[in-house]
Protein backbone atom coordinates (compact mmCIF):
# COMPACT_ATOMS: atom_id res chain seq x y z
CA UNK A 1 0.00 0.00 0.00
CA UNK A 2 1.19 3.66 -0.35
CA UNK A 3 2.39 4.87 2.57
CA UNK A 4 3.59 8.70 3.54
CA UNK A 5 5.00 7.79 7.08
CA UNK A 6 4.00 5.72 10.10
CA UNK A 7 4.93 7.57 13.63
CA UNK A 8 3.91 7.55 17.45
CA UNK A 9 2.53 10.70 18.94
CA UNK A 10 -0.11 11.90 20.65
CA UNK A 11 -3.80 13.12 18.62
CA UNK A 12 -4.13 17.19 18.59
CA UNK A 13 -7.21 17.13 17.56
CA UNK A 14 -11.06 15.95 17.66
CA UNK A 15 -12.24 13.22 19.52
CA UNK A 16 -9.42 11.20 20.99
CA UNK A 17 -7.58 14.77 21.28
CA UNK A 18 -4.73 14.09 23.97
CA UNK A 19 -4.98 10.46 23.71
CA UNK A 20 -1.56 8.45 22.60
CA UNK A 21 -1.22 6.72 18.87
CA UNK A 22 0.66 4.98 15.90
CA UNK A 23 -0.68 7.27 13.14
CA UNK A 24 -0.46 5.54 9.84
CA UNK A 25 -0.72 8.28 7.26
CA UNK A 26 -1.53 7.04 3.73
CA UNK A 27 -0.37 8.66 0.66
CA UNK A 28 -2.45 10.74 -1.84
CA UNK A 29 -5.59 12.75 -1.58
CA UNK A 30 -8.54 12.93 -4.45
CA UNK A 31 -9.42 16.72 -2.86
CA UNK A 32 -6.71 19.88 -3.20
CA UNK A 33 -7.57 21.91 -0.66
CA UNK A 34 -5.77 25.36 -0.70
CA UNK A 35 -3.47 25.63 2.13
CA UNK A 36 -3.57 21.98 2.98
CA UNK A 37 -0.78 21.07 5.26
CA UNK A 38 -0.41 17.98 4.86
CA UNK A 39 2.93 17.28 2.99
CA UNK A 40 1.15 14.45 -0.03
CA UNK A 41 3.98 13.91 -2.37
CA UNK A 42 6.50 11.61 -0.84
CA UNK A 43 5.33 7.94 -0.80
CA UNK A 44 7.05 4.21 0.07
CA UNK A 45 5.13 1.20 -1.56
CA UNK A 46 4.85 -1.12 1.19
CA UNK A 47 3.03 -4.82 1.79
CA UNK A 48 0.14 -4.60 4.41
CA UNK A 49 1.60 -6.59 6.93
CA UNK A 50 4.92 -4.73 6.62
CA UNK A 51 2.61 -1.93 7.58
CA UNK A 52 1.04 -3.54 10.45
CA UNK A 53 4.52 -4.33 12.09
CA UNK A 54 5.34 -0.48 12.77
CA UNK A 55 2.45 0.07 14.66
CA UNK A 56 3.25 0.08 18.86
CA UNK A 57 0.78 0.42 21.77
CA UNK A 58 -2.44 -0.36 21.30
CA UNK A 59 -4.35 2.88 19.63
CA UNK A 60 -3.96 3.08 16.11
CA UNK A 61 -4.94 6.37 14.14
CA UNK A 62 -5.17 6.14 9.83
CA UNK A 63 -5.21 9.28 8.37
CA UNK A 64 -4.08 10.60 5.30
CA UNK A 65 -4.28 12.24 2.53
CA UNK A 66 -7.29 10.25 1.97
CA UNK A 67 -7.24 6.45 3.23
CA UNK A 68 -10.39 5.40 1.75
CA UNK A 69 -8.44 5.71 -2.24
CA UNK A 70 -6.83 2.41 -1.05
CA UNK A 71 -9.79 0.99 0.26
CA UNK A 72 -8.98 -2.87 -0.25
CA UNK A 73 -5.88 -2.13 0.88
CA UNK A 74 -7.15 -0.41 4.09
CA UNK A 75 -10.04 -3.20 4.72
CA UNK A 76 -7.15 -5.98 4.68
CA UNK A 77 -5.30 -3.82 7.43
CA UNK A 78 -7.74 -2.75 9.30
CA UNK A 79 -8.52 -6.64 9.45
CA UNK A 80 -5.35 -7.57 10.40
CA UNK A 81 -5.10 -4.49 12.89
CA UNK A 82 -8.29 -5.76 14.74
CA UNK A 83 -6.58 -9.24 14.90
CA UNK A 84 -3.92 -7.76 16.98
CA UNK A 85 -6.66 -5.89 19.53
CA UNK A 86 -5.60 -2.63 17.99
CA UNK A 87 -8.28 0.23 18.77
CA UNK A 88 -8.69 1.73 15.23
CA UNK A 89 -10.14 5.23 14.04
CA UNK A 90 -9.50 6.31 11.07
CA UNK A 91 -9.59 9.99 9.85
CA UNK A 92 -11.39 11.21 6.16
CA UNK A 93 -12.61 13.75 3.97
CA UNK A 94 -15.74 11.25 3.53
CA UNK A 95 -16.18 11.23 -0.16
CA UNK A 96 -15.96 7.51 -0.27
CA UNK A 97 -17.97 5.63 1.57
CA UNK A 98 -16.29 2.82 3.92
CA UNK A 99 -18.71 -0.74 3.63
CA UNK A 100 -20.09 -1.92 6.51
CA UNK A 101 -17.87 -4.75 7.20
CA UNK A 102 -15.04 -2.45 7.25
CA UNK A 103 -17.22 0.55 9.33
CA UNK A 104 -17.60 -2.23 11.96
CA UNK A 105 -14.22 -2.32 13.12
CA UNK A 106 -13.83 0.93 13.25
CA UNK A 107 -13.46 2.38 17.25
CA UNK A 108 -13.81 5.76 15.97
CA UNK A 109 -14.80 7.35 11.97
CA UNK A 110 -13.88 10.71 12.32
CA UNK A 111 -15.53 13.22 8.91
CA UNK A 112 -13.63 16.26 8.06
CA UNK A 113 -16.21 17.01 5.50
CA UNK A 114 -14.82 20.05 3.50
CA UNK A 115 -17.49 22.56 1.89
CA UNK A 116 -18.37 21.95 -1.83
CA UNK A 117 -16.94 18.23 -1.78
CA UNK A 118 -19.62 15.33 -2.15
CA UNK A 119 -19.08 14.38 1.45
CA UNK A 120 -22.51 11.93 1.75
CA UNK A 121 -23.63 13.65 5.01
CA UNK A 122 -26.50 11.57 4.94
CA UNK A 123 -24.79 7.91 5.31
CA UNK A 124 -22.08 9.65 8.07
CA UNK A 125 -24.46 11.54 10.34
CA UNK A 126 -26.27 8.05 10.77
CA UNK A 127 -23.34 6.12 12.07
CA UNK A 128 -22.94 6.15 15.41
CA UNK A 129 -18.97 5.62 15.57
CA UNK A 130 -19.09 8.88 13.28
CA UNK A 131 -18.00 11.80 14.19
CA UNK A 132 -18.00 15.15 12.07
CA UNK A 133 -15.33 17.31 12.67
CA UNK A 134 -15.99 20.87 10.55
CA UNK A 135 -13.32 23.27 10.08
CA UNK A 136 -14.37 26.49 10.60
CA UNK A 137 -11.70 29.88 8.88
CA UNK A 138 -12.13 31.28 5.56
CA UNK A 139 -10.17 29.06 2.75
CA UNK A 140 -12.81 27.78 0.34
CA UNK A 141 -13.95 24.75 1.50
CA UNK A 142 -13.53 26.31 5.74
CA UNK A 143 -17.35 26.55 7.25
CA UNK A 144 -18.74 30.02 8.56
CA UNK A 145 -20.94 30.31 11.17
CA UNK A 146 -23.76 31.25 9.07
CA UNK A 147 -23.50 27.40 7.22
CA UNK A 148 -22.91 25.75 10.59
CA UNK A 149 -26.22 27.56 12.43
CA UNK A 150 -27.99 25.74 9.74
CA UNK A 151 -26.56 22.52 9.55
CA UNK A 152 -25.68 21.63 13.02
CA UNK A 153 -29.16 21.58 14.29
CA UNK A 154 -29.88 18.51 12.24
CA UNK A 155 -26.73 16.41 13.26
CA UNK A 156 -26.12 14.36 16.43
CA UNK A 157 -24.75 17.39 18.37
CA UNK A 158 -22.51 14.96 20.59
CA UNK A 159 -20.52 13.62 17.68
CA UNK A 160 -20.13 17.24 15.55
CA UNK A 161 -16.46 19.02 16.73
CA UNK A 162 -15.66 22.24 15.42
CA UNK A 163 -12.21 23.35 14.97
CA UNK A 164 -10.49 26.50 13.76
CA UNK A 165 -8.34 26.65 10.31
CA UNK A 166 -4.74 27.19 11.75
CA UNK A 167 -1.34 26.41 11.50
CA UNK A 168 -0.26 28.92 13.84
CA UNK A 169 0.89 28.79 17.29
CA UNK A 170 -1.40 31.43 18.59
CA UNK A 171 -4.88 29.59 16.85
CA UNK A 172 -6.42 32.56 15.40
CA UNK A 173 -9.59 32.28 15.10
CA UNK A 174 -9.78 29.75 17.85
CA UNK A 175 -11.95 31.58 20.81
CA UNK A 176 -14.78 32.64 17.84
CA UNK A 177 -15.14 28.59 16.72
CA UNK A 178 -14.83 28.26 20.92
CA UNK A 179 -17.94 30.73 21.17
CA UNK A 180 -20.40 29.16 18.75
CA UNK A 181 -19.50 25.63 19.71
CA UNK A 182 -20.75 26.22 23.23
CA UNK A 183 -23.73 28.52 21.55
CA UNK A 184 -24.54 25.34 19.59
CA UNK A 185 -23.86 22.72 22.13
CA UNK A 186 -21.02 20.58 20.44
CA UNK A 187 -17.40 19.91 21.09
CA UNK A 188 -14.64 21.99 20.51
CA UNK A 189 -11.71 20.89 19.08
CA UNK A 190 -8.47 22.31 19.24
CA UNK A 191 -4.74 21.47 17.75
CA UNK A 192 -3.04 20.54 20.65
CA UNK A 193 0.42 19.50 18.03
CA UNK A 194 0.42 22.99 16.56
CA UNK A 195 0.16 24.57 19.82
CA UNK A 196 3.30 22.33 20.77
CA UNK A 197 5.60 22.93 18.18
CA UNK A 198 8.44 23.80 19.65
CA UNK A 199 9.44 27.91 18.90
S1 LIG B 1 -8.89 16.54 2.10
FE1 LIG B 1 -7.35 16.88 3.70
S2 LIG B 1 -5.45 15.95 2.92
FE2 LIG B 1 -6.87 16.18 1.17
S3 LIG B 1 -6.27 18.13 0.24
FE3 LIG B 1 -7.98 18.53 1.68
S4 LIG B 1 -6.98 19.10 3.63
FE4 LIG B 1 -5.42 18.11 2.32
Amino acid sequence: MRLAEVFYSIQGEGPAMGRPATFIRLAGCNLSCAGCDTDLKPWQDLAIPEVQSKVTGSRVIITGGEPTLQMSELAELIRLLCLDGKEIHIESNGTNLIPEEVLKNIRCVVISPKRGSGFHLDFWSGKRNVHLKFVMGSAPWCWTSEQLEKLVPTLARDRVWLMAYGAEQDMAGAANVWDLALRLGVNYSDRLHIRMMKR
